[in-house]
This record gives structure tokens, C-alpha cells and sequence, in this order.
């Protein structure tokens, strides 16, 4: 322990860069409205950029909102390199800045002041809710599809109000719908979700064959699109069961959806800081809070794109399922060993549909079917509204990461249909995807997945 603080003391001591705080340890507790916060799109134009830009991301605990990665040689003709949005704080942005320019590399500011945005988005969700409630006053509503249930599912929700309307959908459809938990967070919130399925409740045998779809949302707290999508699929699912189509699929397959995996990150974006992404767990020896839920996993755990800096947004956590959250949903998905048909990581952004592996570049087994399956995906979601994804392995389409769920479920659950989703956008918008791209999102997103299940039943 006392070795541990020599040892800090030293790093602090020798790291004589500057006397800016690059660690953003003693904000981690504070309400954050962003004032004065810069948001840089980086655009690097060659692999050795790149490697600058991966080197400033731990030099300075830089929150980069997507992963640089080096270019493939079967790409590095069509010279497309993504560029990184990064949101930089008062103090470190005159640095910043040089140190890009120092290095030749290119960048826009797309915002002088990241608050302006979030004040944006926060006055369109606010002004929805009340025109939204003031509609369902009015007994003459005529509500469209998504408008059902008093619930306004082309909105943004907060977790008491997704827990309610899980309570909701679960009491009015009791044949169909089984509120559940996963058990309790770091800050003692129900961790819910919603079992949905036809033949749950009909006393027989079969309901417990029914194969499983897995959708886990919101393990990244920030990704709101992502507790948004699961709550509209349960709503939908319900709402539309009588539908010949989904018959047919509620009739082979039990959904169980959980909406916020990380639920104390959620509360935390809404009551303190916006763009939140780990849990919220008190990290022994360390100001620093939380770990990356989706780097915890037991699988190849804190290899390949994780940390074991606590003061970073991928910070892989003290040890595999050191967070209650990731532990608890293992342990809910191993009762389910063996009758996962397929499982779905719902995260944002980036327009990416990705398979296993995270952490090695090695090709799976299944590599074909999911590959196929992908296309399929992307296809259909092209087909609805023109949104481009882009698919292939979590290691070939954007970089490796060790420690995510859909690792651990294919190699640990035998889950061979396993996939990683980044929704909209491509970075307009990133994280402050405007509302009124919320249920065209979903719709797209659902269109995807019906046409992987499609051709994963018959591949
Ligand atoms: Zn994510």
C-alpha cells in the first residue's frame, strides 16, 4: 500500500509535461454542464497519426468518443481513415491543440461549447414530455402507433420512467410479459428487464424450450439511444404480438430484454455529467470512479483495448466481473446456458454491425453464418431509410477490445449467434441523437435484427 503511494508519488513527480490535470479524477463526483468544453473531430490522415492519437488518448486521459485504429493494408488504398471525435475540457484544450498541431494533424472544432448542445437537447426532451403529456390529457387524442400507452417511445426516459413503463407493459399483458431482475446495482437500483414470449404462461412444457433472444441495452451510459431502443422493442413486441409476423416469431423465441444494464451510469448522465460512460464504483486506491462494463467480462479480460487506469473510460475494472452489474448479468445468462438463440449488444454510435471476436483478430468458427447474417442486417437497414452500417468482427471493423459481453457469451455460454451493435449516428450527432431520429433508429434497427434471425435460422 505505502509502496503503491511512493509509487504515485514518483509518477506525479516525474511527470513534469505540465501542471495541467490531464486526470479527470476529482470531477468524477462533480454536476458537469460542459461550459467551455471543445469538441474536436481529429482527422488523421495515416497510420502513424494514428499511433499519436492512440499515444495522447493515455498520455492525457483523453475521452475519445470512437476508437482510432490503424488502417488494414487490404484498405490502406481507399485512404478513408475515420476521424475521432473528442471532447477536451477548458484547461487541456490550448495543449491539446498544439500538441495535434505540433504533429501535423489535421482537426475541426465542431463545438466551442459542448453546454450549448447539451442545453439543446435537454429544452427539445423537455419540451416533448409536456407536449406529449398535455396530448394524453386530451380525450380526443388520435395516437398514432407510437404514441400507445401514454408512453412516448420517440423520447429520451429517465430510469424511474423506463422502470415504470416495464411495470406497465408487464401488467397489461400478463400472458405475454414477465417483469425480471438481474439483480442490484453498485447503488442498489433494480437492475429490470422484461421477458416477453407467447407460450410463457400456458402451464406447459414448451415455454421452457423456446429458444432465447437476448437484447442487452445501455451497458455505456451514455449511448441513450440504446435504453431507448430496448423500451420501444419491448412496447413494440406487445403492442403489435397479434401481427402475423411477429406471431411467428414470438411464437419460436422467448425475448428478454434488459434496457439498462448500467443503471447508476444512466441516473448518473441525467443528475450529473451527460456524457458518462462506466459504472459508478468506488475504485480502491483511486479518486477515480467506475469501470467500463463492457471491458469487464471474463473474456481475455484487460488485454487488448482496455486499461488498467481507473482515470480512463475503458478502464477494465480491478478484476474479470469486479462490477456487480456485469457479474450479476453472467450469472442471470448462465441459467440460460445453452438456450440462447442469439444475443444483442445495443450500442451507439457509429452505425456498426459486429460479431465476435473483440479481443483477437483470430476468425471465429461461425465466422460465415454471422458474416452472412451481418450482411443480411445491413441490407435491410439500408432498404428502410438509406442508414449505412458498416459489418464484419469487433477486431476488423473497428479495433480490438478485450473483455466485452459478446465475447464472454460466445465463448463462455455457447451463444454462436452474438452480436455488438453501434446505432446512429456516424458523430453529427453522436451521443445528442436528436429525438426525432429515435423511433426511425429503432425501426431500422428491429428491420436489421429480424433479418439476421432470418437467415441464422436457416443458415
Ligand atoms: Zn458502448
Amino acid at each position: 500500500m505505502l509502496l503503491h503511494f511512493f509509487f504515485l508519488f514518483i509518477i506525479t513527480v516525474v511527470n513534469t509535461e505540465s501542471s495541467i490535470d490531464f486526470h479527470r479524477n476529482n470531477d468524477d463526483d462533480a454536476h458537469l454542464d460542459y461550459d467551455g468544453y471543445q469538441l474536436l473531430r481529429i482527422k488523421p490522415i495515416n497510420n502513424k497519426q494514428i499511433e499519436l492519437i492512440k499515444q495522447f488518448q493515455y498520455d492525457y486521459q483523453l475521452d475519445y468518443w470512437n476508437q482510432p485504429f490503424i488502417q488494414q493494408k487490404h484498405d490502406a488504398d481507399n485512404n478513408n481513415f475515420q476521424s475521432i471525435l473528442t471532447l477536451i475540457n477548458p484547461q487541456q484544450k490550448q495543449f491539446i491543440k498544439s500538441k495535434l498541431n505540433q504533429s501535423n494533424i489535421d482537426y475541426d472544432i465542431i463545438s466551442e461549447n459542448y453546454k450549448k448542445i447539451i442545453e439543446q437537447q435537454n429544452l427539445e426532451i423537455n419540451l416533448a414530455k409536456k407536449l406529449f403529456y398535455q396530448r394524453s390529457l386530451s380525450a380526443n387524442v388520435n395516437v398514432n402507433d407510437y404514441y400507445y400507452d401514454q408512453f412516448d417511445y420517440g423520447n429520451y426516459h429517465t430510469y424511474d420512467e423506463l422502470y415504470s413503463q416495464i411495470d406497465y407493459l408487464a401488467n397489461k399483458y400478463p400472458k405475454m410479459a414477465e417483469k425480471i431482475s438481474i439483480g442490484y446495482s453498485y447503488e442498489r437500483r433494480n437492475i429490470f428487464g422484461i421477458k416477453i414470449g407467447n407460450l410463457m404462461m400456458n402451464n406447459n412444457s414448451s415455454s421452457s424450450d423456446q429458444k432465447i433472444i437476448f437484447v442487452e441495452c445501455g451497458i455505456h451510459a451514455r449511448e441513450w439511444i440504446s435504453p431507448a431502443f430496448c423500451i420501444w422493442l419491448a412496447g413494440h413486441l406487445l403492442s403489435s404480438s397479434t401481427t402475423s409476423q411477429l406471431t411467428s416469431l414470438i411464437d419460436h423465441y422467448q425475448f428478454i430484454i434488459i434496457p439498462s444494464v448500467n443503471v447508476d451510469g444512466y441516473v448518473f448522465t441525467h443528475t450529473h455529467q451527460r456524457l458518462w460512460r462506466k459504472t459508478r464504483s468506488r475504485q480502491y486506491g483511486s479518486f477515480c470512479i467506475g469501470a467500463d462494463p463492457n471491458r469487464n467480462w471474463d473474456s481475455s479480460w484487460c488485454q487488448k483495448g482496455s486499461s488498467y487506469d481507473p482515470c480512463t473510460d475503458i478502464y477494465c475494472g480491478k478484476r474479470p466481473f469486479s462490477e456487480i452489474e456485469t457479474r450479476q448479468m453472467a450469472t442471470f445468462l448462465q441459467k440460460y446456458n445453452g438456450k440462447i438463440f442469439a444475443y444483442f449488444a445495443i450500442h451507439s454510435y457509429s452505425q456498426l454491425w459486429m460479431f465476435p471476436y473483440g479481443y483477437s483478430s483470430k476468425r471465429i468458427n461461425d465466422y460465415n453464418r454471422l458474416r452472412s447474417a451481418s450482411q443480411a442486417a445491413v441490407n435491410a437497414i439500408r432498404s428502410l431509410y438509406g442508414t449505412q452500417y458498416k459489418y464484419g468482427s469487433i477486431a476488423d471493423v473497428i479495433y480490438l477490445a478485450s473483455g466485452a459481453s459478446v465475447d464472454y457469451v460466445y465463448d463462455k455460454l455457447q451463444v454462436k449467434n452474438s452480436f455488438a451493435l453501434e446505432l446512429r449516428d456516424t458523430g453529427t450527432y453522436g451521443f445528442q441523437l436528436p429525438i426525432w431520429q429515435i423511433i426511425p433508429t429503432c425501426l431500422e434497427t428491429w428491420t436489421g435484427i429480424k433479418a439476421a434471425i432470418k437467415i441464422l435460422e436457416i443458415y
